[in-house]
């Protein structure tokens, strides 16, 4: 799922909790249940024979839509900046961690690819299916219901 569908579901849980740790670790979790729910990303750009060319720009978009998302809802609302950074953090870094043991190689990193192969495994193996684009819709929409 990309880290701009999981920002938008971190903000909802800020109505759940209004402590950072508690939101921190709700939200890394959150990342691997809603990353078991098929959502069509499980694969690269069409047309995009570099792998690592083609993670990178996903990455930095997605990194990109992420900021943006953080600046524009901490302006208009009236939060703990805290709070979201950690929700946000949360919710992220779990790509992040595999991400960083493909560029690293660092064995204590290793885990985290494989959790988070095994979240993508949960219901079934995820095909690159367009149609499932529509769970991140659909996650995207209903956090939204919950934050305003
Ligand atoms: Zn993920």
């Amino acid at each position: 799922m990309f880290l701009t569908t999981h920002t938008i579901a971190s903000l909802a849980t800020l109505k759940i909790s209004s402590n950072p740790i508690i939101l921190f670790g709700l939200n890394f979790l959150l990342h691997y249940i809603l990353d078991s729910i098929p959502h069509g990303d499980w694969g690269a750009i069409k047309g995009f024979k570099n792998l690592i060319a083609n993670y990178a720009i996903l990455f930095i978009c997605d990194i990109f839509f992420v900021i943006t998302i953080y600046f524009l809802y901490t302006k208009s609302n009236p939060v703990n900046t805290i709070n979201v950074l950690c929700a946000i953090t949360g919710s992220i870094l779990p790509d992040i961690l595999w991400g960083m043991y493909y560029v690293t190689k660092l064995k204590f990193l290793k885990i985290f690819v494989n959790i988070n192969y095994y979240a993508h495994q949960v219901f079934g193996v995820q095909e690159e299916q367009k149609l499932y684009f529509l769970t991140q819709i659909l996650v995207i929409f209903i956090s939204l219901m919950i934050i305003y």
